[in-house]
C-alpha cells in the first residue's frame, strides 16, 4: 500500500477544483503541477476520483511533447547523463524538460534510489526543467498508471520533452515502453551486455542505444562497442514503425555526444509524426491503458469486498479438497463478484 502523502490531506483535496488546478498548471505554476502530481500519486479513493477529473481536464492540452523512456543498470550514469542532457536541451534548444522516475525497487526497500535528493542537483535548479522523483512504493500496475497520468499533466504544463527514467533491472521497462514514444538504453563499452544485466528483450525495445561514459569517443573500446551493438541491433526483426535503431556514444560527465542524441530524437519525432506512427502508437497505448486500468480497478474492487473475499476463501478450500472443480468454482466466483459489486462494500 502506498503511504498517503502527508502534504495532501483530505481537506486540501476537498478544496481542489480540477478546472482551476489545470488552469494554474497551464500558466506555468510549478506548485500547481506538483499538487496535481501528488493527487495522481495518492491511493486514497477520494483523491483518485479528483485525480481522474484533473487528468480529464488536462487531456485536451496534452500530447505535444516527445515522450522518452530512458533506462540502464544502476551506475551506468543515468542521472549524470540526464543532468547534462537536460542542461543541453534547455539551453541550446530552449526546450522545457520534465523528468519522471519509476523505481520498482522502492516498493521493497521503502527507500527510493531515484528519489535521492542529491541526484540531478543542477537540473533541479533549472527554470526550464521539472524533476519529479519516484512516487511512494506501490504495485507496478499502480506505478504505470501514475506515470501515464503524470506524463499528461507535464504536457499540459507545457513541457516539450518528458523523460521517464527507470532502473534497468527488467521489471519496469516493458511498462515504460508502453507509455513513451521513444526508448533509450544506456550501456557501457567496457562490459558485454550479459555482464551489464541487460536482457535481450530490453535491447530489442530500444530505439537508441547510448554507449555512455565514452569520455574519449576515439577510444578503441568505444568504437568496438558501437560496431558490436550495431550488429546486435541489426539481428532483431524490423520495427513496425520503420525506425532503425541507432547507436551513439556519449559522456554525461563531459557533456559530449549530447547533440547527436538530440539529433536522433528530433529526426525520430519528425519522421514518426509525418508517417503517422506517433499518433497511431499513442492511440494503441491509450487503448492498452484502458484495458489495464479496467483490470486494475476490478482487482481493487475485488480486494475491497469482504463478502467476496470470504466466498473466495471458501471456494479455494473446496477446490483444494477436491470437492469442487476449479472451472465450476471460477464461474461461481464471477457470480459472487457481480453480486458483491452490486451490493455496498
Ligand atoms: P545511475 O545510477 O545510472 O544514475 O548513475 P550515476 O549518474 O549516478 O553515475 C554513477 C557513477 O558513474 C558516478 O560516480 C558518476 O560520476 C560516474 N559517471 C557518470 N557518468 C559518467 C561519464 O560519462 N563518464 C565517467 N567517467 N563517469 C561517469
Amino acid at each position: 500500500m502506498d503511504a498517503i502523502n502527508p502534504r495532501f490531506h483530505k481537506k486540501t483535496a476537498a478544496a481542489v477544483k480540477p478546472d482551476e488546478l489545470v488552469a494554474e498548471l497551464r500558466q506555468g505554476s510549478r506548485a500547481a503541477l506538483s499538487r496535481a502530481l501528488t493527487l495522481v500519486e495518492s491511493r486514497l479513493p477520494a483523491h483518485r476520483i479528483l485525480a481522474e477529473a484533473v487528468v480529464e481536464k488536462a487531456l485536451p492540452y496534452s500530447g505535444h511533447s516527445l515522450r522518452i523512456g530512458i533506462t540502464g543498470v544502476p551506475g551506468v550514469g543515468k542521472s549524470t547523463f540526464i543532468e547534462s542532457f537536460g542542461a543541453y536541451v534547455t539551453e541550446a534548444h530552449q526546450k522545457r524538460l520534465a523528468v519522471l522516475a519509476i523505481d520498482p525497487s522502492s516498493a521493497r526497500s521503502r527507500g527510493s534510489i531515484l528519489g535521492d535528493k542529491t541526484r540531478m542537483e543542477k537540473l533541479a535548479q533549472n527554470e526550464r526543467a521539472f524533476i519529479r522523483p519516484s512516487p511512494a512504493a506501490g504495485s507496478l500496475g499502480g506505478t504505470a498508471r501514475k506515470t501515464r497520468e503524470s506524463i499528461l499533466l507535464c504536457e499540459a504544463a507545457g513541457y516539450d520533452l518528458v523523460l521517464v527514467e527507470t532502473v534497468g533491472v527488467g521489471q519496469s521497462e516493458t511498462a515504460v515502453k508502453s507509455m513513451v514514444d521513444f526508448f533509450m538504453l544506456l550501456m557501457l563499452a567496457t562490459a558485454g551486455d550479459e555482464l551489464q544485466g541487460i536482457k535481450r528483450g530490453i535491447m530489442e525495445m530500444a530505439d537508441l542505444l547510448v554507449i555512455n561514459k565514452a569520455d574519449d569517443p576515439e577510444d578503441r573500446a568505444v568504437r568496438l562497442a558501437i560496431g558490436e551493438y550495431k550488429r546486435a541491433l541489426h539481428l532483431f526483426p524490423p520495427k513496425e514503425n520503420e525506425w532503425i535503431p541507432e547507436v551513439k556514444a556519449a559522456s554525461g560527465l563531459q557533456g559530449t555526444g549530447l547533440e547527436a542524441v538530440w539529433e536522433t530524437l528530433a529526426r525520430f519525432e519528425n519522421q514518426q509524426r509525418i508517417k503517422g506512427y506517433l499518433s497511431e502508437n499513442r492511440a494503441q497505448q491509450a487503448e492498452q491503458w484502458l484495458a489495464q486500468s479496467f483490470e486494475q480497478l476490478l482487482l481493487e474492487e475485488v480486494e475491497a469486498k469482504s463478502a467476496f473475499q470470504e466466498g473466495y476463501a471458501q471456494l479455494k478450500q473446496e477446490v483444494r479438497a477436491g470437492k469442487k472443480a476449479p472451472g465450476r468454482a471460477a464461474r461461481e466466483l464471477v457470480r459472487l463478484f457481480a453480486q458483491s459489486v452490486a451490493a455496498p462494500a
